[in-house]
């Protein structure tokens, strides 16, 4: 079994400034780091490292080779990362001396995925195999729908959070992630608490209080690892991932959500995104 993973993959520029600028104000970086980031690229090197089998589907421009040889290396199948015109989604990040960050995010490629590439990667799926979407590219609903029609099972991280996005995938959907503030978002657009949505597993994340599983017995709480974070950035990405890489493996949801909740308590231990999330091998030995 493979998840496809169609997703964004980011050019990450953190400059780090002694405040955040304001308005008309020129500021000179103290420093500056490049990072591979974005959502989809997290959740596809977390699978990988969770020992699951990924292909990315997904768009770099001419600038991201280095992007799409990092995702090889990490074990991410890149056979369906096209090389378009467009350059590579980058995200500005500055970050000042207390860690409070502002973001500019230019989706470049990601949104400017091509409708038969995404169809032709879909049309390689086996029996089993899983389509997994987040809201950072273009062509989501659309790839839903013949996944669905091709009997694939259809996986949504809701984030980042768009209801009109949400609600274009839900009849599609198997099964949902969402954190606690897309939950309440999620109720407040439907109208709809999400037991009703009409999704077999919502899985619920709740950062140090752990996360519920709303699914076909009913709501199950798993509480969380206690750690001292400090960096939680990709810690939702980390628990997804790993999620699907144990269900691709044949552990059942509990056991799944459990191993996942130990990946996500050990990623908020660290600082960064996809460079530093944890292996199988790392999960398994944390204590906790
Ligand atoms: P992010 O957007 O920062 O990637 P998120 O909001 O999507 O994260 P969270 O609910 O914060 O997702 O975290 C996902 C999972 O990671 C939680 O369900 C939990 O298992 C684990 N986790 C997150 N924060 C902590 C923490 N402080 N202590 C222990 N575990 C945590």
């Amino acid at each position: 079994m493979t998840v496809l993973n169609l997703g964004s993959i980011n050019i990450d520029i953190v400059f780090a400034v002694p405040h955040i600028p304001a308005p008309g104000e020129t500021l000179s970086s103290t420093g500056r780091e490049v990072f591979l980031g974005g959502k989809g690229t997290n959740m596809s090197v977390a699978i990988a490292r969770a020992g699951g089998t990924v292909r990315h589907i997904g768009a770099v421009g001419p600038d991201g080779g280095w992007t799409v040889e990092r995702l090889r290396a990490a074990g991410v199948d890149i056979g369906f990362i096209a090389e378009l015109e467009e350059v590579t989604g980058q995200a500005l990040i500055a970050v000042d001396a207390d860690g409070e960050n502002t973001i500019i995010l230019y989706p470049g490629a990601n949104r400017a995925l091509r409708h038969d590439a995404v169809m032709a990667a879909l049309a390689e799926a086996g029996p089993g195999d899983r389509l997994l979407l987040q809201n950072e590219t273009n062509l989501q609903a659309e790839a839903a729908r013949e996944a669905k029609a091709l009997g694939l099972a259809v996986t949504y991280a809701a984030a980042p959070f768009d209801a009109d996005a949400v609600k274009a995938v839900l009849p599609t959907l198997d099964m949902l992630f969402l954190n606690r503030v897309e939950a309440e978002q999620l109720t407040q657009a439907t109208g709809q608490a999400p037991a009703d949505l009409g999704v077999r597993d919502v899985v619920i994340t709740l950062g140090a209080d752990g996360c519920d599983w709303i699914g076909p017995g009913g709501v199950q709480h798993f509480d969380a690892v206690p750690v001292e974070p400090v960096d939680t950035t990709g810690a939702g990405d980390t628990f997804t991932g790993y999620t699907l890489a144990a269900l691709e493996r044949g552990l059942s949801m509990p056991a799944a959500l459990e191993l996942a909740g130990r990946a996500g308590a050990l990623m908020v231990t660290r600082h960064g995104t996809s460079d530093v999330i944890p292996t199988l091998d790392e999960v398994r030995a944390f204590a906790g």
